[in-house]
């Protein structure tokens, strides 16, 4: 009975309401019923006996008085009033019985027999009448009515009747009456079992769907077609059924979207609540912090997180900044980390716990550092130039200008000094295409032998120039590879001029070409000056150069590898250096041989 007591459900209720209602409508109707039939029977009673009365007595005022004429009245009676019903007495003014149709009672004071009331009220010239109903004595009714002549009673007729008949059919219309009352609520009984169970059959069948959705299913549905109160209730649940069904089904959507972002988040994000224990960590966060499931529930934050930094703890995150918010910077085994808080709270705006995002900025850090150096190398670059130039300006403004020799000196200076600007200015021009993927590209099939050949002719004199030999070991004629010319005969001239740069008079360069199956190499090899190992893996770097007076002073700008490397990237290839300081260098050119565009 879903919990409520048997006698308090409804159905009963209304049974007993039922009960209640009919049996107050058939007592009242009933008692009143009983009256009026009472009422009824003892008026027709009443009526009779005026009737009977009237008809009698004309015969009794032709007497001027009674006595004497006795016998006379008795006879009278005795032969018209034999067999009627209604007991008469004559009697006369001194209260004697003179004729009575119940002779056992004749010539008997009247006053021991009959109603003392009515007789009284008879002789004071009063009719009069009363219903005797008394316990072991025959229900009767009396009337008594004064014989008048000349002004004077004279004597009085009393008239019985027997109400036995009427009191046994009452008895029995009571009886009948109850019955009916019985009957009925008995019907009542049935009848609001059926109309009670039409109201809570489908009441309970909404509570027992509810209870069933309350445990969280939702296929229920009520089925009552009916288009009243209880119709409307089950198509109200209906569509609240439907409407909670949908609602749940978007939150959880919301939430496994929200689980999802948190789980590919590349950020770690760990949620704590007030008493210090974690709600949440996604996958970046276990991974950054090495932390396990079974950790999360059987250790506080404070314990897990608290040993990467103490800047972590909750409470020095309290003690930062009173509302939860803010950042914290620290370092963790050579990486850094950026931690930003936030407080999460109820509906209310009670404070339930914090939010943190633990963000890897390591890499971040890097590049920053990478940007301010690489600022600071290109200030320091131009300033040294510059510099120069103004101070041969200024010497030659304060008179060398008039001395022609070293004019023609000095200007040659600036005049070189100016050289070397602009290509550094050239060189970081291409160098920023080159990394914003500006640069235009003219790919085309083309050989690489003869790019490598036209390379090694233009920079014949500088070799020339230092008596050192250029040693082309190639022997093919043709290696087919998908290149843009212009900017792979810049990177064998970037190579190739620093192997001339760096390798002392009548030094050798050995220059060669080779195929495999799946690429191309330019080698070129020296045996100059050599570069120290620590510094190979830092060659690539812009400005890097292993000796910085050496490479300004032969021209350099230190971003001629770099440039080479990224040109060779977008080829697909790459530039590899091997070299042992003081025997010398050896660089690889690599081309794949796959088209790569
Ligand atoms: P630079 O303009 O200074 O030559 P690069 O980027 O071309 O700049 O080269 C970077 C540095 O690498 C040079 O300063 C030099 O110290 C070193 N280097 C490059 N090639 C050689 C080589 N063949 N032999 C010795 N050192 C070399």
């Amino acid at each position: 009975m879903l919990g409520i007591h048997r006698w308090r459900s409804i159905r009963w209720k209304f049974i007993f309401i039922y009960f209640l209602l009919v049996f107050i409508a058939m007592v009242i109707a009933g008692v009143f019923i009983l009256q009026q039939l009472e009422s009824y029977h003892l008026n027709t009673v009443r009526e009779d006996l005026i009737d009977f009365q009237n008809s009698i007595a004309s015969v009794f005022e032709e007497y001027d008085d009674f006595t004497g004429y006795e016998d006379e009245i008795q006879s009278n009676i005795e032969t018209h009033l034999k067999g009627v019903q209604q007991e008469i007495f004559i009697i006369d003014n001194h209260f004697n019985i003179i004729a009575s149709n119940n002779e056992n009672l004749l010539n008997r004071n009247a006053s021991d027999i009959l109603d003392v009331d009515l007789l009284r009220d008879g002789f004071i010239g009063e009719m009069s009448e009363k219903d005797i109903m008394k316990e072991g004595q025959i229900p009767t009714k009396n009337m008594a009515f004064p014989i008048i002549k000349s002004d004077m009673v004279k004597g009085m007729i009393y008239l019985r009747a027997d109400l036995t008949d009427i009191y046994e059919a009452l008895d029995e219309s009571k009886l009948i009456f109850l019955r009916a009352i019985v009957l009925a609520l008995f019907v009542t009984i049935i009848l609001g079992f059926l109309i009670a169970r039409s109201i809570t059959v489908p009441i309970n069948d909404v509570t027992e769907k509810a209870e069933n959705m309350a445990k969280g299913d939702f296929s229920q549905e009520v089925n009552v077609k009916s288009d009243d109160e209880i119709g409307r209730l089950a198509e109200m649940f209906n569509y609240l059924r439907g409407k909670l069904d949908h609602t749940l089904s978007e939150i959880s959507n919301e939430k496994s979207k929200l689980e999802t972002i948190l789980k590919y988040m590349a950020d770690g994000l760990i949620a704590v609540d007030t008493n210090g224990s974690i709600i949440h960590a996604n996958p970046a966060a276990k991974q950054m912090f090495f932390i396990t499931e079974n950790e999360i529930n059987n250790k506080p934050y404070d314990e897990i997180i608290g040993k990467y930094s103490e800047k972590l703890l909750l409470s020095e995150i309290q003690n930062k900044s009173k509302n939860w918010e803010g950042e914290i910077n620290f370092e963790y085994q050579n990486s850094t980390f950026l931690a930003r808080y936030a407080p999460f709270k109820e509906e209310n705006g009670d404070h339930i716990g914090s939010v943190m995002i633990i963000q890897d900025i390591t890499e971040r850090q890097k590049i920053e550092n990478m940007q301010r150096e690489f600022v600071a190398n290109v200030s320091h670059e131009l300033k040294t130039p510059l510099t120069s130039i103004k101070s041969y300006t200024e010497t030659l403004l304060e008179g060398a200008l008039y001395d022609m020799e070293v004019a023609k000196q000095f200007l040659s200076v600036v005049e070189s000094e100016a050289d070397r600007m602009s290509r550094l200015v050239k060189d970081l021009l291409q160098l920023s295409r080159l990394e914003n993927k500006r640069e235009k590209w003219n790919k085309a099939e083309s050989n690489l032998i003869e790019v490598l050949k036209g390379a090694v002719i233009k920079m014949q004199i500088n070799a020339k120039g230092k008596q050192q030999y250029l040693n082309c070991l190639f022997k093919n004629e043709e290696i087919k590879v998908f290149i843009d010319k212009d900017s792979i005969e810049q990177v064998i001239l970037n190579i190739l001029s620093n192997a001339i740069k760096y390798t002392h008079e009548s030094g050798r360069i050995d220059i060669d070409a080779i195929k495999t199956e799946y690429e191309a190499r330019i080698i070129i090899k020296d045996n100059g000056i050599g570069i120290p190992e620590e510094d190979l893996p830092r060659l690539f770097e812009r400005f890097y150069r292993v000796d910085k007076a050496r490479s300004r002073a032969l021209g350099g700008t230190g971003l001629g590898l770099s440039i080479a490397k990224q040109i060779m990237k977008e080829h697909g290839g790459d530039v590899e250096i091997h070299s042992k300081e003081g025997k010398g260098t050896t660089v690889n050119i690599v081309f794949p041989l796959t088209r790569n565009d």
